[in-house]
Formats: structure tokens, C-alpha cells, sequence
């Protein structure tokens, strides 16, 4: 197990790149601590596979060096780093029985015929395949073959770490709780140092100890859920996580007060005079609709009741802020204001958040 450094890394596929924008991926600097089980979060095309095949030796970077245990592998093929990946789409030997597909990596490292024995079963039970452990790969489902992807990457126990790139794309919504269980659990039981990506922030949030958010070739913040929930880093952050996610409000901020939309409201806390485009983040967790005239006057649009509680679309000056209604708050039409805790008012300079003035 190995912790992993990046250290000046930058990644773009065109040959001569001169500008940011031509980088999938920007210039990061980062450590992933040894034995810590991360999920890499983003959407579609912000760079994630990108990232997970540098570290894996897959791809060379423009730019920087991987270090493992601060050790220099940036020249290092794959084989040496001794890294087990599993990516979207299943990779198997089709000919080859679904034994000989997760025993392969062990065979291949010399390991001992009955140790192999007894590891492959140990696995088979993990990914629920020891019915069809002598079955040919051949004309499995494609869900099949995917989980012998995923043993075959958990099956060596002396890896460096172990690399997950949306594997759970094509598996049954049912398996899919199931096997992300047993990679947790696997996990726990060996200490792997485990990169998890994916674009689901459930996925994210239930696998993982750190969640890294990317955007735009980026990381945009690194975190335990509950920071990424109460303080996001990034607009973005607020944005991705969180149903509905946070709600973004152009505000014009003067030391603990902030000028929305022509109203002033408090933010209990100074945030000097910020520059550029600035913003004020409240997550619907900290809206409530009141009557009188504090707060911002909204117009409530629609209540969607989705179990826990209610999710109440206002209007405010044309664009919409969410809020958060226990379920057995009573909405009535004369709630013609919105007011935020203070306690999770975020504010935003160049969608990057403030840090606030301690008192
Ligand atoms: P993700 O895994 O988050 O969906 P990728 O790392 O696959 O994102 O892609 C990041 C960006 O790099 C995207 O804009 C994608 O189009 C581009 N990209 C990915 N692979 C290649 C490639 N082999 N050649 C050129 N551009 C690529
Ligand atoms: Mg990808």
C-alpha cells in the first residue's frame, strides 16, 4: 500500500497546449494518504479517467511527477507500480472460466497454488459467483462479467492501491448497493488505499471517508461529506451535492451585511468587502419561509412532498430558491419570505468561497 503524491501534475492531449483550456486536466498538486478509501467526484468529461490512468501509468502526463511513497514512478510502466484498476466497461479473457479470470493476476505474480485456491473462492463468495466459478466468461451477462472485473481487481492483497473507475456503470441497481458494501468492506478489512470514481454523489458520499470533487479538469475541494455539504469550496460543490443543491444568490456583501436583489439581509458573520463576482450560497437545509418583512420576498411556485420533507420552489425576482420543509410544516400561501440561518450562509468571490472573519 503506498501513499500517492502528485506533485505539479497537469495533463493535456494536444501536442502543443498553450493555454488553461487546453488541459483535461489543470495543474494539481495533491497527496492521497495510504489507506484512506477516496471517491473521485465529477461530472462527465471533467477529467476523472483522466487522472485515474496517470496514476496508474496508463497515460503520461504533460506535465509533474507521481510519486508512491516518495518514490519517483512518473517513467514507471504499469506493471510496476503494482496497481489494480477496474474500469467502466468489463475487461475478461473470454475463453478463459471464471476461476482462471480472478486467478489470473495471482498466477501471474507466482503466487502459491493453494493459496490462489483459496483467495479465488474467498472472492467468488464476495462477488456472488461461486455457482459459476467453472463456467466459461463466454456468453455471461455483461453484468456477470463485470463482477469478475471487480474480483479480479480485488483479488491481489499486496497491491499499492486500488483504482475503481465507474465500475458499477453497467450492474443491476440491487448488486450495485451490494458490491459497493463489499468494497467498503474490503476496505476496512485491508487498509488498501482505494480512488473510487464516479459521477453519482450518492455513490460518492456512502463509499467513501474524503470525497475529491472535480470540475472542469480541476479539483475544486477535497473533504468528509459534511464539509462538502456545510462549507463547499467551490459554487460548484454546492451546486453537485446536496437534492435539490445549494441555492446561489448574486449579492453585493459589506462586512456582515449583504445587499440581495435590492434587500439587505445579516449574515451573522463579517465577510470584509469581497471582489468580482460576488455571491451568497445557502443550502435549502437552511431556508425557511416565514411571513412579515424580514428576509427576501418570494413568491412560493410549487411543494413537492418526497417523504422525509417537502421541497418548496419559490420564486425570487425570476429565479428560484429552494427550501427545505419538515413534513409535517404547514406551507401556507401568506409565506411571502424566505430567511436563512446564518449558521449556513456561505459567501462566494469568483464562485470560490470567502473565508469568514472570526469573531
Ligand atoms: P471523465 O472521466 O471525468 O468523464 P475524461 O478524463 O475521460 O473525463 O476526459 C476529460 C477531457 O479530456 C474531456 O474533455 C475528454 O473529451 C478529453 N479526453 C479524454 N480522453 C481523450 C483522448 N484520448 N484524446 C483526447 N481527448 C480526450
Ligand atoms: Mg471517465
Amino acid at each position: 500500500m503506498a501513499k500517492i503524491t502528485l506533485e505539479n501534475l497537469a495533463h493535456s492531449y494536444l501536442p502543443n497546449p498553450k493555454h488553461e483550456d487546453d488541459y483535461a486536466l489543470k495543474e494539481l498538486n495533491h497527496d492521497w494518504v495510504d489507506g484512506e478509501a477516496y471517491a473521485l467526484l465529477g461530472s462527465s468529461g471533467c477529467g476523472k479517467s483522466t487522472l485515474l490512468n496517470i496514476i496508474s501509468g496508463l497515460l503520461h502526463p504533460s506535465q509533474g511527477r507521481i510519486l508512491f511513497n516518495d518514490k519517483d514512478v512518473t517513467n514507471a510502466p504499469t506493471t510496476q507500480r503494482n496497481i489494480a484498476q477496474v474500469f467502466q466497461f468489463p475487461v475478461v479473457y473470454d475463453t478463459m472460466t471464471v476461476r482462471d479470470n480472478l486467478a489470473f493476476p495471482l498466477r501471474n505474480r507466482g503466487a502459491d497454488p493453494s493459496y490462489i485456491k483459496d483467495r479465488v473462492q474467498q472472492i467468488a463468495a464476495m462477488i456472488g459467483m461461486e455457482a459459476t466459478l467453472d463456467h466459461k466468461a463466454r456468453g455471461l451477462t455483461a453484468d456477470a462479467k463485470q463482477k469478475i472485473s471487480l474480483g479480479r481487481g480485488m483479488v491481489r492483497e499486496d497491491v499499492n492501491a486500488l483504482l475503481f473507475d465507474e465500475p458499477l456503470t453497467v450492474i443491476d441497481p440491487h448488486m450495485k448497493w451490494e458490491l459497493r458494501t463489499q468494497l467498503k468492506s474490503l476496505h476496512q478489512e485491508f487498509g488498501h488505499t482505494m480512488i473510487y470514481v464516479t459521477h453519482d454523489q450518492t455513490e460518492a458520499l456512502t463509499f467513501a471517508d474524503k470525497v475529491v470533487v472535480m470540475y472542469d479538469g480541476r479539483v475544486v475541494q477535497m473533504g468528509t461529506p459534511r464539509e462538502l455539504f456545510e462549507t463547499p469550496e467551490h459554487t460548484f460543490v454546492g451546486y453537485f451535492i446536496g437534492s435539490p443543491g445549494m441555492n446561489v444568490l448574486a449579492a453585493d456583501v459589506q462586512g456582515d451585511k449583504a445587499v440581495i436583489g435590492g434587500t439587505q439581509i445579516s449574515l451573522g458573520k463579517g465577510f470584509g468587502a469581497p471582489q468580482g463576482q460576488v455571491e451568497v450560497g445557502v443550502r435549502p437545509e437552511f431556508a425557511s419561509l416565514a411571513t412579515g418583512d424580514a428576509g427576501l420576498p418570494v413568491t412560493i411556485k410549487r411543494v413537492e412532498d418526497v417523504g422525509r420533507h417537502k421541497i418548496v420552489r419559490a420564486d425570487f425576482q425570476g429565479a428560484e430558491i429552494n427550501i427545505l420543509a419538515g413534513e409535517g410544516e404547514t406551507i401556507s400561501p401568506d409565506m411571502n419570505r424566505v430567511v436563512f440561518d446564518t449558521a449556513g450562509v456561505n459567501v462566494y468571490s469568483n464562485s470560490w468561497r470567502v473565508t469568514p472573519e472570526v469573531a
